[in-house]
């Protein structure tokens, strides 16, 4: 099912909008409602369970090439960031880094992605004291959100390039803090289509092939891209081209990409001279710790 057809079954019906997400898991899966909404609840805690513990903290991570990111931006005073995009910049930093150091995710829709929805989460319970059912009702939309990305194109990095991942990311991000304040699923498509087409295009270039280098700073950056686009919705800003075209067009892009920007480490930043030195350099430290 496309995004259009549940806003048309919410337009002839009214129902809350997570419940006819629900409803339609149940329609293509067979799985129990409450069930389901049992199982996003526990993700929703755990993500902000491991927000909280993380928030902030220093990683080591196999390579090195990223750990401390998070504990600068938290030891750092914001110049210009509000509070709340501060604390959601820190925590997607903080999350993503804790993924490069082998600690709990919650692969949101990927492993990669993992910190954009931890972080929108954490800020609006953090900052904006959001309430829990009320933050589970807007996790659950945003959950179906993703759900249409991984139908009706890919959530993989290796397939769609990075647009895929961290772009699903941000339009569930950007559809978790507009459900929250609007409730309005009209609303949702915009936010989300304005966060998929902000990120139309972007490749996957990890460098060496670790999920360190531009992905943990990625997280970062897209938290703010959903921070915007949920505000431009919620301010009455539409998408012009409806979601479902946006992720058409996405899936389009994905398969046009080259495969050297499609998770191979062959192109992009990773195939930069800076990036190829520190390949070399971290391969000899791990085979020499492996010798010894
Ligand atoms: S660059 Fe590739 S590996 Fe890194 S987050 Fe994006 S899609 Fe994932």
């Amino acid at each position: 099912m496309v995004f259009s057809d549940l806003l048309t079954i919410w337009r002839n019906t009214g129902l809350e909008f997570s419940e006819i997400i629900l409803a339609q898991e149940m329609m293509e899966t067979g799985r129990d409602p409450v069930a389901v909404k049992r199982s996003l609840k526990y993700l929703m805690d755990v993500m902000l369970e491991e927000a909280q513990k993380n928030f902030g903290k220093p990683f080591k991570t196999l390579t090195g090439l990223t750990g401390n990111n998070a504990a600068k931006l938290c030891a750092s005073k914001p110049r210009v960031l509000s509070e709340f995009n501060w604390v959601a910049t820190v925590t997607a930093l903080s999350m993503a880094e804790s993924n490069a150091a082998m600690g709990r995710i919650v692969a949101c829709p990927t492993a990669g992605s993992c910190g954009v929805m931890p972080a929108m989460l954490y800020a609006l319970r953090n900052v904006k004291e959001a309430d829990n059912e009320g933050l589970l009702k807007a996790f659950i939309v945003a959950s179906g959100v993703g759900n249409v990305v991984a139908k009706k194109a890919t959530l993989s990095g290796a397939a769609g390039g990075c647009q895929a991942e961290i772009g699903t990311a941000t339009a569930m991000a950007a559809a978790l803090m507009t459900y929250y304040f609007s409730h309005n699923p009209e609303t949702v498509g915009h936010a989300s289509a304005l966060a998929l087409k902000s990120l139309m295009g972007l490749v996957c270039d990890p460098v060496g092939g670790f999920v360190e280098v531009p992905c943990v700073k990625r997280n970062a950056i897209a938290v703010n891209v959903a921070i915007a686009c949920a505000e431009m919705a919620l301010a009455g800003i539409e998408s012009v081209i409806p979601f479902d075209e946006v992720v058409e067009a996405m899936y389009h892009v994905g398969r046009s990409l080259p495969e050297s920007l499609k998770e191979t480490g062959l192109g992009g930043i990773a195939a930069t001279r800076t990036a190829q030195k520190l390949v070399e350099s971290i391969h000899k430290t791990l085979n020499s710790g492996s010798e010894t």
